[in-house]
């Protein structure tokens, strides 16, 4: 059951925010102290006002649960090698639960996935506290808070990058991008080109696409939104196809 807060706007806790945690390692501490500081940021007020809005109102099937309300960290495995990327916390996924991808179509599908290829240990991510570990990969997005209709502005875009772009030195092992969508394309390009990583022409995004940036291999996905699981644009085996396709790039 996900544990109950007195209110939804809390300050976030280390617990709170941390990502998975690995045994209290250095880069354990660096990426819960990335965490807090992303929980805390409020540094886009259309963003902030969002988030906050939909955390007070809720949707009637969770009027009874407390919203997360705040910006969501990345998720997983500290040493992963495969990193994978959406675009943004879902106004009654994550934004609710505070876990990304979790509590949420998407991520109903992104986590049977990751587990029928072995980087999940279960198939299904309800709430914070649903047990759910991460080995090998590293769960992500561009955007730290729920935009209205799914659509960060560039400015907000612009913003919150740099916390990726941090996320990114911080896991050392990486050496495959999933990229959930043009979005997480575009911004994982903008990410390396910040750390001096850039591949021209430009490789445009595709599902399938890939191509290799500095010491990492990108890999474009169709995102699993309900737009293109529904319409069978991304199936359940393609989803599944790429992340084995991760896996073999990382050499896992
Ligand atoms: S979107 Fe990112 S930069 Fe903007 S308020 Fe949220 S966490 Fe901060």
């Amino acid at each position: 059951m996900t544990k109950r807060r007195k209110s939804s706007h809390s300050e976030p806790r280390p617990a709170d925010c941390a990502s998975q945690r690995a045994g209290g390692s250095d880069k354990v501490a660096d990426l819960e102290h990335l965490a807090l500081r992303i929980c805390a940021c409020r540094r886009c007020p259309r963003l902030v006002a969002w988030r906050e809005k939909v955390a007070r109102e809720k949707r009637a099937a969770f009027a009874q649960e407390t919203y997360w309300g705040k910006p969501v960290p990345g998720f997983g495995d500290p040493r992963a090698s495969v990193l994978v990327c959406g675009l943004a916390p879902a106004a009654h996924g994550a934004n609710r639960t505070g876990r990304i991808f979790t509590g949420d179509r998407s991520g109903d599908w992104l986590f049977e996935a990751l587990f029928q290829t072995g980087f999940a240990n279960q198939p299904h991510s309800t709430h914070r506290d649903d047990g759910l570990k991460l080995s090998g990969c590293y769960v992500t997005a561009c955007v730290r808070c729920a935009p209205p209709a799914n659509r960060p502005t560039t400015a907000e875009r612009d913003n919150c990058l740099p916390f990726l772009a941090e996320e990114l030195s911080l896991l050392k092992n990486v050496k495959v991008i999933v990229c959930l969508g043009a979005y997480a394309w575009e911004g994982m390009l903008r990410v390396l080109r910040m750390s001096g990583h850039e591949r021209k022409p430009k490789v445009r995004f595709a599902h399938g696409a890939q191509t290799m940036i500095g010491p990492y291999h990108l890999l474009g996905c169709y995102h699993p939104s309900q737009q293109n699981t529904f319409t069978g644009r991304l199936t359940k085996p393609m989803l599944v196809g790429m992340l084995e396709r991760a896996r073999q790039l990382a050499g896992s």
